[in-house]
This record gives C-alpha cells, structure tokens and sequence, in this order.
C-alpha cells in the first residue's frame, strides 16, 4: 500500500465518475450531512483490472446489487451502465492494471435514522495498486487473533459488503498493525476462525483444502473461485467448522481476496506455517486464471 500513502485520495488527479457524469478527480464531493457519512447507509465493491479488465466484473456488480437490496437501497443504474462506466473510466483514467471501487451511499435529504426521502448515489473511483501488503510480506504474512468478532447473522446482514462491517475489521486491523502483524484473524461470535480483516482464510492439511463455512462473514468471489480452481486440479475442499485450537494441525494457510489476491500466511499468533506447493500452486493458477480473457468480461 506504500504508493498510495503518498498523495491522499482527494487530491489525485485523473477522473471519477459520479452520479453518471465523469468529473474531476478533485471535484467529486460530497456534503457532510450525507446519511451515509453518520449512519453508515454506504454499500461498496472493491474490483481489480487486468490488463485493462475488470476480473469477474459481473459478479462485483451483482453483489453490488445485492449489498444496495438488503440495506434498502435501489441503486438507479442498471448493471450495463454500471459496467459501461467502469470500462469507460479505466480508459478515461488510462489505468491498465490497478483497483476499481464502485461505491453508493445515501445522500444528505434526511438526517435520521429513518432515510426514506434520501437520494441514492453511485461513485466509481480507480487507482494504481500493487500488492495489498507490504514487500515484508513476501514470505508470508503475520496474522494476529482480533479481539472483536465477527456478529452473529442476527446482528449483522453479513452477506451485504457495507461499509459498516469495517469498523470492527479497522479497528482489528489497527491492532494487528500496532502490535508488528501484517492483519489480523478475526473469529466469529462462537469462537470460529472467521477470516481476516478483509479477506477470506485457506488452511491445507496434505491435499486437503479447509476453509471456514462463510455462514456470518462474506463469501467472497476470490474464494469462491479459489474453491472452484483447486477442485478442477483435484484437491479436496472442505468447508467446515475450524476452531482456533485446530490450528497447529494444518501445514499450510492462505487468504484470498480481490486486493490481497492470494497472499501466503507464515503465522498466526505463535502457530507457524510453511507456504509451499498448495500455496504457490494456487497464487499461480489465480494469476494465469486473471490474465486470461476469457473469464473476463467484454
Ligand atoms: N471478507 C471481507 C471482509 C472483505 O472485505 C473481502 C474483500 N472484499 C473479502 C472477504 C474477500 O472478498 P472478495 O474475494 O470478493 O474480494
């Protein structure tokens, strides 16, 4: 993330498309009475382009879709504009290989909890962004257990990626970060391995793949095809249960995300892992899987 700590994120230059106009990277504000802002009415998706594509666009634009219905929220593009604008944007922007984030919020109409009168908006910001973790990281990262937890499904609607689910994975992440680990892993509400702050968790016992069932915490699409890629090279997945006490049993462990791609973990708290074939295995076939075209769309 070093290159992006440089020059904060409202004084880039470049475009920003906003309510269906592409503007001024500097001229795309928003009033500080926005509902989004104090009630954390905001839904968002995090992208990657490849090669000047978005890998697996459809599916971040429909859970994008998702995330807005279940907070209330009608988003009024229609999936074709939204893509449109995004394919657009990263040409305006000339950004080749880099992050996309589509994110729609409340606007300032009403300032209470109810928000019925408020305006949808949608923005969709792009940027250069190399490795989500530092040069550190190389080796694998660190992880450190959180002290918050994941909420139960009856506290949260975990399957929307909304901003509000970030405060507890900032707050983790923090401490994580001051205490000297890349992230942190976060349990759920039983004591589960959840996953990290924002990405999800692979552990590999032989030829085995074990990953926590995504029941209050999101299901994210790199997992989703990280399962899909390591049982079309004839590894077992199994999702289940994993308690924290299991965790000396595993050989290997990895996280998946779209800006974590697939990042290798040396340890959790005082348990080790050896990244090694599995790991590298999938960080390889995820890299040829998003250079290739065809699970691009056009
Ligand atoms: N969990 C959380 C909390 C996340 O923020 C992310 C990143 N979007 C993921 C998991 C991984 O999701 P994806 O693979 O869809 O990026």
């Amino acid at each position: 993330m070093s290159e992006n700590k440089l020059i904060p994120f409202d004084c880039r230059d470049g475009f920003i498309w906003l309510d269906g106009q592409f503007v001024d990277w500097k001229d795309a504000k928003i009033h500080v009475l926005t509902h989004g802002l104090h009630y954390g009415s905001c839904v968002y998706e995090g992208q990657r382009a490849y090669s000047g594509k978005v890998f697996k666009l459809r599916e971040h634009t429909e859970r994008l879709y998702r995330s807005a219905a279940i907070m209330d929220f009608k988003i009024p593009f229609s999936i074709a504009e939204i893509e449109a604008a995004t394919k657009e944007l990263l040409l305006k922007n000339g950004l080749v290989d880099g992050y996309v984030r589509p994110v729609v919020w409340r606007g300032p109409e009403q300032m209470s909890t109810s928000a019925r009168n408020s305006k949808i908006h949608m923005a969709i910001a792009c940027w250069h962004w190399g490795k989500y973790f530092d040069s550190s990281a190389s080796k694998g990262i660190k992880l450190t257990i959180a002290d918050w937890r994941r909420p139960p499904p009856s506290s949260s609607p975990f399957e929307a990626k909304s901003s509000g689910h970030y405060m507890i994975a900032t707050l983790s992440k923090h401490q994580a970060e001051n205490n000297g680990f890349h992230d942190a892993l976060m349990l759920d509400w039983r004591g589960q391995v959840a996953e990290a702050t924002s990405a999800n968790i692979f552990f590999t016992q032989g030829n085995t793949l074990h990953t926590p069932i995504p029941d209050c915490f999101l299901n994210g699409i790199t997992r989703q095809t990280i399962i899909a890629l390591a049982q079309s090279k004839g590894y077992d997945v199994v999702e289940r249960v994993i308690l924290p006490e299991e965790l000396d049993k595993f050989d290997e462990c990895f996280l998946t995300g779209t800006a974590a791609e697939i990042t290798p973990v040396r340890s959790i708290n005082n348990y080790e892992f050896t990244p090694d074939k599995i790991c590298q295995d999938m960080l390889l076939s995820y890299q040829s899987l998003t250079q290739n075209m065809e699970n691009k769309n056009d």
